[in-house]
């Protein structure tokens, strides 16, 4: 049986990832994402009202029509986890497959969502939510297992398709978390059980393999919040934290450090609020009792004012607006668009780094530099990342031993930053070991 791995999107960038495996004359998909800075540089950008061809166009989803020229029908649409670059252009894209989208509980209510708020088509491909250690049958060829895996989304797996000719390993994105948050430790037990029936392809993402070592544990970031937050105990004035909405587990941490020292936690900001709710109602996460959450506008501004008036430090809210967006909580905050007045000694904690575009870095910039000019104390850095560094990806290719490996998720740099690390171990470039680029396949011989 033909295997053929199509480099869909994701080979040329970070963002907009999908890759499609052809085995004979059966074809599962793998990821359809959004590369949300591509939609962004482009002020009237509507998302829900635009055509999917001008957003392949923008280069802000996979350009899927090179699928045409593949023979074989597609029998299901498989997404690892819930990030926008990996299930945002489910809505644009998966109508034209007669396939069910196949994902965890969590991710299902995320694609769930991101379907309900398209405006241009109708996708009525039918959701399977399928949870870590299941199993799916396909075909009588083909069945799909989800291995448990970790990385700064809840209920994020490894989906693992065994075919005829072996497994075929879809690790976009993960890191090998021992001491995680919410939840349990990828399953290695299973992945090595799974490296000895026999990995025919590996498909990987690539995005830290610069950085030596080992990606830090989230329990690091919970402690570096817990030890900034914990600081200020007695502290009279506002503490503000903006993280990532949709990383739980951070929101967790911060959660349970605010009523630590006594103060309320209140999410605040439309995703803030639509990220924690489904986890909560998916009973993946449990928040302090105290907390509260509030999503639009009206509601925010409300409840600032309420702050503003019963005591900056009875409260702790966690907000949107890390990157410095315009419109987010924390940046209207600061351009004093909300009912709120930052004072001298006021704090903002960023649980995020700055995602590397001049856009990110200038917004940013603009955020702190304005609370700087009321007196406010800036924390920075309070992160750890999400996505496996050099010796994870080590210990990842000794634990399943495929014998062909495709870097993905990355550009260039990345994807080869990681053939020359396979390489050093002895993959040979063109043989056991592909450097894909957008728009291209490879025959796995
Ligand atoms: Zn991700």
């Amino acid at each position: 049986m033909d295997i053929e791995i199509i480099a869909v999107g994701g080979y040329n960038e970070v963002g907009r990832n999908m890759t499609a495996v052809r085995c004979g004359k059966e074809i599962v998909i793998f990821d359809m994402g959004l590369r949300l800075d591509q939609v962004m540089i482009h002020e009237d950008a509507d998302i829900e009202n635009m055509h999917s061809l001008d957003l392949i166009e923008m280069k802000a989803i996979p350009d899927d029509t090179i699928m045409n020229g593949i023979e074989g029908s597609v029998k299901a649409i498989v997404c690892s986890h819930g990030h926008l670059d990996h299930i945002g252009a489910i809505p644009k894209l998966a109508h034209r497959y007669n396939a069910p989208i196949i994902s965890t509980p969590y991710t299902s209510e995320l694609i769930r969502q991101q379907i309900a708020g398209e405006q241009k088509f109708g996708v009525n491909n039918k959701l399977f939510a399928l949870k870590a250690g299941q199993r799916y049958t396909i075909s009588p060829h083909l069945t799909l297992e989800f291995v448990r895996a970790q990385h700064s989304i809840i209920d994020t797996v490894f989906p693992v398709l065994h075919t005829p000719r072996g497994a075929v390993v879809y690790a976009n994105d993960f890191k090998l978390d021992r001491t995680p948050v919410i939840g349990e430790p990828p399953d290695f037990a299973r992945l090595r059980q799974i490296g000895k029936e026999g990995v025919i392809a590996l498909i990987t993402e690539s995005v830290n393999i610069a950085d030596n070592g080992r990606c830090p544990s989230e329990k690091i970031a919970r402690d570096l919040v817990r030890d900034t937050i914990t600081s200020y105990e007695d502290d009279k004035s506002a503490l503000f934290v903006s993280t990532f909405s949709s990383h739980i587990s951070r929101v967790k941490s911060i959660a349970e450090c605010a009523h630590e020292i006594g103060r309320k936690p209140v999410l605040l900001g439309r995703s803030m609020e639509r990220y924690s709710s489904a986890a909560e109602q998916l009973k993946l996460v449990g928040f302090p009792e105290s907390l509260s959450m509030f999503g639009n506008r009206r509601t925010v501004d409300r409840t600032l004012r309420r702050i503003m008036k019963t005591g900056k430090d009875k409260f702790l809210p966690i907000v949107t607006g890390h990157q410095g967006e315009s419109g987010a909580i924390l940046t209207r905050i600061v351009m004093g668009d909300t009912p709120y007045k930052l004072e001298k000694g006021d704090k903002i904690l960023f649980s995020a780094k700055v995602i590397p575009n001049p856009m990110n870095r200038g917004q940013r910039y603009l955020v702190e530099a304005r609370a700087k000019m009321a007196g406010v104390r800036i924390f920075d850095e309070l992160h750890v990342s999400g996505h496996a560094y050099k010796e994870d990806h080590y210990e990842f290719l000794h634990l399943l031993n495929p014998q062909h490996v495709i870097p993905s998720h990355g550009d260039i740099s990345m994807t080869g930053g990681y053939a020359k690390f396979a390489e050093e171990i002895g993959y040979t470039l063109g043989n056991d070991l592909h450097i894909m680029r957008n728009g291209k396949s490879v025959l796995i011989k």
